[in-house]
């Protein structure tokens, strides 16, 4: 019997025989393994004890789609939309769909047509103009002369994984105009991104995308036996539990309906939820003052209210009016979405919520991570290595350079400057291989993550733009909402490791 069946039989159980019931109940929810890659990590420390109402974002936080079916969809029909609706010649449907190139934290330069990945100090470590890298000089030219400001216009930033198609048909359109393979060309990188843009919009407001995925749901949208298993579970302790999506009625009730009420035998999703939001134009949500409008079962306007009420469906609305509802301590709601900006930075910045971020890239990532661990525990050693060894051979070079300011003839000072240099020197030709090596195994690790970008979280030695938001933003963060099956519904998630460079070091 898996997860789901066993805890719902254990509830019915429950209420006939409660000794039984309970050892079910408690079989279910604990003898479960817990992979590194199906934790749920914490920034800052949250008491689920102290959380009283847990909201869900629905796309790729609770409806967690196969990734590159779902960007597969999108980007053929947006490469059809730009040359029916945007005159671009037949040849770009020549453009490659190429899934490891597409990660979100990537970096759009619209006016010099590069993609590129910062660091959390706004530093460039890597770009690729169509599929060649920019690298050297080039790179310099462009992104070290002055201070890149990826919130300015020039550049656009890959939030969701919606918008992996974007990067993969800007660079693969580029490519096809540089190589002259194919007689592709446009105005500007500026136009072929805003045409992209509009073209991958018109998809979804248009909902062909939708009508697509809802043809043909299980290609699109797997189910996670789990899912129902954690919602159950978070809210065994009275939790209520709010759908907040910016999805339109008629799709969330599909995909929830597909996703929820088998698993429920013959129950509805509705049950799970103590609220349902629908089109919430996050991220405005969070920060206007507007209405709601409460829909029937069939999705039709019943009228314009205020504030919603527990068990309905509300479109629209905003969080300043769903406040009174939910008790007027914001502290005491979860937020859980998988938007960097549009469910948890924007959040944050309005209001006290707490926030888990869905990261779904961070299952492949710490499965990889956990292969190549001997490869890290080599590095680690290296680095410190290297460290010392730079500054012993620091020491030295000031010795010389004594040496050489003191020059009195004095034979005895001739031959110990002599033994320095020669010592320096055998230290020298050891760092560089050192150097070399940690190299090798730098690039081995960062292409076994992703043969382009390297880690999702990291940017050579530092933390990678998107990492540091996701600390900075993000309570928590997991790869999937199932990950919450393993923990109690009261779990306190503490936080291991929150130190200052000087704390480490004592
Ligand atoms: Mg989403």
């Amino acid at each position: 019997m898996n997860g789901w069946s066993e805890l719902i039989a254990a509830e019915r159980l429950a209420e006939l025989e409660p000794t039984v019931g309970r050892e079910l109940l408690r079989h279910a929810l604990e003898d479960r393994p817990r992979a590194e890659s199906r934790r749920v990590f914490t920034n800052r420390t949250l008491r689920m004890g102290k959380i009283r109402q847990i909201g869900f974002d629905l796309d790729f936080t609770l409806a967690l789609y196969d990734q590159n079916a779902m960007s597969q969809l999108a980007f053929e029909l947006t490469l059809d939309r730009l040359v029916e609706r945007h005159g671009y010649p037949r040849e770009i449907l020549r453009a490659e769909f190429r899934p490891p190139f597409c990660r979100r934290g990537l970096i759009l330069d619209t006016e010099h047509g590069t993609v590129l990945k910062m660091d959390r100090h706004r530093y460039v470590g890597r770009a690729y103009h169509g599929r060649r890298p920019v690298e050297g000089r080039e790179r310099s030219e462009l992104y070290r002369q002055e201070p890149v400001k990826p919130s300015s216009s020039r550049f656009y930033r890959v939030d969701t994984l919606f918008e992996l198609p974007e990067v993969n048909i800007f660079s693969e359109v580029i490519d096809l105009a540089d190589h002259q393979s194919a007689p592709v060309s446009f105005d500007s990188y500026v136009r072929l991104f805003q045409d992209t843009r509009h073209a991958i919009d018109s998809i979804h407001a248009d909902h062909t995308l939708k009508q697509r995925i809802l043809a043909d749901l299980p290609r699109y949208l797997p189910r996670d036996d789990e899912l129902i298993l954690a919602l159950k579970r978070m809210s065994l302790r009275g939790k209520r539990l709010l759908l907040i999506t910016n999805s339109e009625w008629y799709y969330t009730e599909a995909l929830c309906s597909y996703l929820f009420d088998d698993a429920l035998g013959g129950g509805s999703w509705r049950d799970i939820f103590d609220l349902v939001i629908v089109e919430a134009g996050k991220p405005g949500f969070f920060r206007k003052n507007q209405p709601f409008v409460e829909l029937d079962a069939a999705g039709e306007e019943v009228g314009e209210v205020e504030q919603p009420d527990w068990g309905g469906v509300y479109r629209g609305g905003s969080r300043e009016n769903l406040t009174r509802l939910l008790g007027g301590r914001g502290e005491q709601m979860l937020y859980v979405g998988d938007h960097i900006y549009g469910d948890v930075l924007s959040t944050k910045l309005t209001s006290t919520w707490r926030t888990a971020l869905v990261v779904n890239e961070l299952e492949d990532e710490l499965e990889t991570r956990a292969d190549l661990s001997s490869q890290h525990r080599h590095l680690d050693v290296l680095r410190a290595e290297l460290a010392e060894f730079g500054q012993r051979m620091d020491g030295l070079d000031d010795i010389l350079a004594l040496y050489r300011k003191l020059g009195n003839g004095d034979t005895a000072d001739d031959e110990s400057s002599q033994r320095t240099r020669t010592h320096l020197h055998e230290l020298r030709t050891e760092h560089r291989a050192m150097r070399q090596l940690v190299r090798r195994l730098q690039d081995q690790i960062s292409t076994a993550i992703n043969p382009y970008w390297g880690s999702l979280f990291k940017q050579g030695s530092n933390k990678s733009l998107f990492g540091s938001q996701v600390e900075n933003f993000a309570c928590i963060y997991t790869s999937r909402v199932s990950n919450f099956a393993f923990y109690g519904s009261n779990h306190y998630f503490r936080v291991l490791l929150d130190s200052m460079m000087h704390e480490a070091s004592i």
